[in-house]
């Protein structure tokens, strides 16, 4: 089922009368999902996530804006018509219920034409544990689980409805990190298997580039960037966007564009031909320096971390925004990084040059754009 969402706004109005300033918490979201596919919505904590997933499901209505399930205009359709599978941070199980009965309550609930048979009840219910892996533990009560099994009770639960939208807020971000790895590749592999229409919102960046078809990134209730995870990284259209995305995060400098070249202090760190002389932020992603003995950018090293096949080089320079600059390199090179300080050139693709006071991208020759 694709989704489509048309201008979609939602400004809350103030919550004091003192304080007259209204929020637009979704600004003019406008998104079509396709069918079958999983989307990332990724930003920061009150960016405005939630509130878009929850007007996709129909808890909240739209200050204005349309919302499409296929053809159909859902907008002022209620979240029960909508046909949708909603999944929270926090599983909310029934304590005194097993596994089983968690599942099917939602088909319990189902009057008139909707009503199903035991027997179609007790097949759907093993269908969506069977779909969850959690066929073994039905007899079970929540509190004999672990938060990743809990969560794919929740998850059963949303499915077991067959829904023609599947939508997650944050379902890992209850769990260790171990159980988070785990049960991001099942909703994967969920996914796949069942081909619903997904929108998995996080504010964990890596977790959204490993299961997303397309991320959505937002800021302040602003659209910045739809695109397949791996083409928002190497494309980033503004330093938001670039800053958000990655780990470690991209190393962004103060400098400027002078004479064609791109400059970092007094260094050329690189060619921007036919760009003209203003102040930029350069961001250079971790894998973008190049060992160079006189290469232009000189950075005073720190310290370096060894993870095996790879090195990370810390160390510090005056232009740079954040407190260290992190270098990746191959292992093989640690014999070459001086004690005090060390050169670098700077790969094609791994540069990107914002202007800097609107922070938008300037391309530069050879960039996607
Ligand atoms: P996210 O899920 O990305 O953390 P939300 O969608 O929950 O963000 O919130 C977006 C913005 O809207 C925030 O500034 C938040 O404070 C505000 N907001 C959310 N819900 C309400 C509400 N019911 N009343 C007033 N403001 C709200
Ligand atoms: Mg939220």
């Amino acid at each position: 089922m694709k989704v489509v969402l048309k201008n979609l706004t939602k400004i809350f109005p103030s919550r004091n009368k003192k304080d007259h300033s209204e929020v637009v918490a979704v600004n003019n979201f406008d998104f079509e999902i396709p069918d079958g596919k999983l989307i990332g919505l990724l930003g920061p904590s009150g960016c405005g996530k939630s509130t878009t997933l929850y007007m996709i499901s129909g808890l909240q209505k739209p200050t204005s804006g349309q919302i499409f399930f296929g053809d159909d205009d859902v907008t002022e359709l209620s979240a029960e018509k909508r046909g949708i599978g909603l999944v929270f941070q926090n599983y909310a199980l029934y304590p005194h219920m097993t596994v089983k009965q968690n599942i099917m309550f939602p088909l319990q609930n189902l009057r008139g034409n909707d009503k199903l048979s035991k027997e179609e009840i007790l097949s759907r219910t093993e269908e969506a544990a069977r779909l969850v892996q959690l066929d073994g533990l039905l007899e079970r009560k929540p509190s004999e689980l672990s938060g990743g099994q809990q969560q794919r009770v929740a998850i059963a639960r949303a499915l077991v409805k067959m829904p023609r939208v599947l939508l997650l807020d944050e379902p890992l971000s209850n769990l260790d990190a171990r159980l988070r790895l785990q049960t991001r590749e099942e909703i994967r592999r969920i996914q796949r298997e069942t081909k619903i229409t997904t929108v998995f919102v996080t504010h964990d960046q890596e977790e959204a580039m490993s299961i997303s078809d397309e991320i959505v990134v937002m800021k302040l209730g602003v659209v910045q960037q739809i695109g397949a995870p791996q083409d928002v990284y190497d494309d980033p259209t503004n330093l938001f966007v670039a800053k958000f995305l990655g780990t470690p995060p991209i190393n962004v400098f103060k400098g400027r564009i002078q004479g064609g070249k791109v400059m970092i202090g007094e260094a050329a760190v690189f060619d921007a031909p036919g760009i003209e002389d203003k102040d930029v932020f350069i961001g250079i992603r971790p894998e973008g320096f190049t060992l160079e003995e006189n290469g232009p950018l000189e950075l005073n090293v720190s310290g370096v971390d060894v993870m095996g096949r790879d090195i990370s080089v810390i160390s510090t320079h005056p232009e740079s925004l954040n407190a260290n600059v992190r270098s990746i390199i191959s292992a093989d090179q640690k014999n070459e990084i001086g004690s005090d300080t060390v050169r670098f050139s700077i790969k094609p693709h791994k540069i990107f040059v914002f202007d800097g006071e609107t922070e938008e991208r300037i391309y530069l020759q050879g960039d996607q754009g």
